[in-house]
C-alpha cells in the first residue's frame, strides 16, 4: 500500500520505517527544510549545532532503543553513570547526587534515594515511599486513575509534605513537562517513578553523540528510501480533501521552495503533525467528530532552548544537570557530554528554559540575560573577581507550542491511532501511548500507527479497489 504521512518528526519517520519494514510503500511530506521536527537542529555561521530542546534518552525508552538497534547505529548513545545530579540553590555551585548501585530494581532506586540526605530527611522519604506504595502494587491502572489531580494534589492526597515538591519534583516536573507540579498531572510523575523504579536501567541517562537530524533521523530516512519509500522536505501539507463519504480523497501538498501545490493520493493518509497544526487541518466536516472535538483540549507548551558558548571550561560533569533554579529546567555542558560538540577546553552550555509562559513573548537578549542571572548562582566561581567567564555567543530558540501540556485530564482525550475515518490515521506524541509526551513516545506511536494501518490493509485495499471499478 502506499501511505501519504504528513510530517517527518520522530513519530512521522518511525511511522514510515515499521510501514516499509511490513512491505508498504510510505511517502513522508514535511513541511520544513529539516527532519525531526522537535528534535530538529541547525548549525550556525561557524559550523556550531543548535537544537530546538536538550534532548535526554533513557534506558526505560524500550521502543527508542530497539529502533537504535534496527538501524545499527545502537554506538550512538552515549550513556552516562547512573545518577541524577542537582544543583543545590543554598549552596551555588554544589551538587547533590542520586546514584543508582549496580542491584536489581527497584533496590537500586531505593538506595539511590536513602542514601541521598541533602535534600529529602526521613521523614519525607517515608512519608514518599509509602505513598507510592498503590504506584508500586496496582500499576499503570492506578497511575491513569491519578489523571484527575496535578502532583501537588496528589502529594497532598497522600500527606506528604510539601517540600519534597520544592526538593525534587519542581526539577522533575519541569525537565518532564516544562511545567510546575501545581499544573502537571500526577500520572506523569508517578509514570516516570514506575519506570525507574521497575527497570533497572530505567532512570539511566544516555545523549546523543551529534545533531538528531544527522545522527538520527537521517539513518531512519536511509532505511525508508533504501526499501522504496520517500522522504520529501518543503512539503506542507495544506489541504485534506474529502470523498463524499467523508473519508480521505487526497491531500494538497504545497512547495515551500516556491513551485506549484500537488494534489496526491494514497491507500492511507497519515496526520503525524503537532497536535496543534493538525487542529488547524481538520476538514469542517470532521469537526463535529468526539476524537476531533476533544482535540481541542490538547494544546501545546511554550518552552525555550537556549545555547550559551563561553571561552573557558565551567564544568567537567559528563551528565544532565537539574538546575533547581525558578527560570531554568535541565542542562548539560554539551562540549563535555556530546562527542560531535566536543571541546576540550571551552564549554557550551545548553539549557532548557522552562516554564516559558511569561517568557516565550521576549526578546533574546532578554532571556539571555536572565539565563546569566542564574547561571551567575550555579557557577559562582565563574561569573566574579576580575577574571569571569566570557560569553562568546548565545542562541535562543523558542518553541511557542512543543509537546501538548500534561495536565489533569488529558489522558481521557488523547486519541488513538485509528480514527473513525477509514482511511486516515495519527502519530505523534500526543495519541495515546504509555510513554506521554517524550521522543519514546513519539516512536511508538509512529510503530503503532504502522500497525494499525497494516491491520487495515484488506479492509483499505477492498475500500480502493471498489473506489475504482465505480
Ligand atoms: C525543549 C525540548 C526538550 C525536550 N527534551 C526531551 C527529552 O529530553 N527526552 C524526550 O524523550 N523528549 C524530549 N522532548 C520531547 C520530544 O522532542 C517530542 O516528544 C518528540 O520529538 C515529538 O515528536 P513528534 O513526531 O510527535 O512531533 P514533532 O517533532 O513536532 O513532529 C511534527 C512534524 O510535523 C511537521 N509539520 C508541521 N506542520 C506540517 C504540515 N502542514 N505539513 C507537513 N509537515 C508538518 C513539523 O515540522 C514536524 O517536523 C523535548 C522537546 C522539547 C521541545
Amino acid at each position: 500500500m502506499r501511505v501519504a504521512i504528513a510530517g517527518a518528526g520522530l513519530a512521522g519517520l518511525s511511522c514510515a520505517k515499521y510501514l516499509s519494514q511490513a512491505g508498504h510503500t510510505p511517502i513522508v511530506y514535511e513541511a520544513r527544510n529539516v527532519l525531526g521536527g522537535k528534535v530538529a537542529a541547525w548549525k550556525d555561521e561557524d559550523g556550531d549545532w543548535y537544537e530546538t530542546g536538550l534532548h535526554i534518552f533513557f534506558g526505560a525508552y524500550p521502543n527508542m532503543l530497539q529502533l537504535f538497534q534496527e538501524l545499527g547505529i545502537e554506538e550512538r548513545l552515549q550513556w552516562k553513570s547512573h545518577s541524577m545530579i542537582f544543583n543545590q540553590p543554598e549552596e551555588p555551585g554544589t551538587y547533590s547526587r542520586f546514584d543508582f548501585p549496580d542491584l536489581p530494581a527497584p533496590l537500586n532506586g531505593v538506595t539511590a534515594i536513602l542514601s541521598n540526605n541533602d535534600m529529602l530527611n526521613w521523614y519525607e522519604k517515608i512519608a514518599f515511599g509509602i505513598g507510592l506504595i498503590p504506584a508500586m502494587l496496582r500499576g499503570q491502572e492506578y497511575v491513569e486513575e491519578c489523571d484527575n489531580q496535578s502532583w501537588t494534589e496528589w502529594l497532598r492526597s497522600h500527606n506528604i509534605p510539601e517540600r519534597v515538591n520544592d526538593e525534587v519534583f519542581i526539577a522533575m516536573s519541569k525537565a518532564l513537562n516544562f511545567i510546575n507540579p501545581d499544573e502537571i498531572s500526577s500520572t506523569v510523575l508517578l509514570t516516570a517513578l514506575n519506570r525507574f523504579l521497575q527497570e533497572k536501567n530505567g532512570s539511566k541517562m544516555a545523549f546523543l553523540d551529534g545533531a538528531p537530524p544527522e545522527r538520527l533521523c537521517q539513518p531512519i530516512v536511509d532505511y525508508i528510501t533504501n526499501k522504496g519509500g520517500e522522504v520529501h522536505l518543503n512539503k506542507p501539507l495544506r489541504e485534506i480533501n474529502l470523498k463524499d463519504d467523508g473519508s480521505i480523497k487526497s491531500l494538497t501538498i504545497g512547495n515551500a521552495e516556491g513551485g506549484d501545490s500537488v494534489e496526491i493520493e494514497a491507500d492511507a493518509y497519515v496526520s503525524a503533525l503537532p497536535v496543534d497544526l493538525l487542529k488547524l487541518m481538520i476538514p469542517k466536516s470532521w469537526k463535529g467528530l468526539e476524537v476531533f472535538r476533544k482535540l481541542e483540549n490538547l494544546r501545546g507548551v511554550p518552552v525555550i532552548n537556549i545555547h550559551i558558548w563561553f571561552d573557558r571550561k565551567l564544568t567537567d560533569i559528563d551528565h544532565l544537570l537539574f538546575s533547581r533554579s525558578p527560570l531554568l529546567s535541565v542542562y548539560a555542558d554539551m562540549s563535555v557530554t556530546c562527542k560531535e560538540y566536543e571541546d576540550p577546553n571551552r564549554s557550551m552550555l545548553e539549557l532548557v528554559f522552562a516554564p516559558a509562559k511569561d517568557w516565550i513573548g521576549k526578546s533574546d537578549q532578554d532571556i539571555f540575560d536572565a539565563t546569566i542571572d542564574e547561571l551567575r548562582k550555579l557557577f559562582p566561581d565563574h561569573f566574579t573577581g576580575t577574571d569571569q567567564a566570557k560569553v562568546r555567543k548565545y542562541k535562543v530558540v523558542k518553541t511557542p507550542l512543543s509537546v501538548y501540556k500534561a495536565i489533569p485530564g488529558c489522558q481521557a482525550i488523547r486519541p488513538s491511532q485509528e480514527t473513525p475515518i477509514t482511511n486516515f490515521f495519527l502519530a505523534g506524541d500526543y495519541t495515546m501511548q504509555r510513554y506521554l509526551a517524550s521522543m519514546e513516545g513519539a516512536v511508538l506511536s509512529g510503530k503503532l500507527c504502522a500497525s494499525a494501518i497494516d491491520k487495515s490493509k484488506e479492509r483499505l485495499e477492498q475500500k480502493n479497489s471498489q473506489a475504482q471499478s465505480s
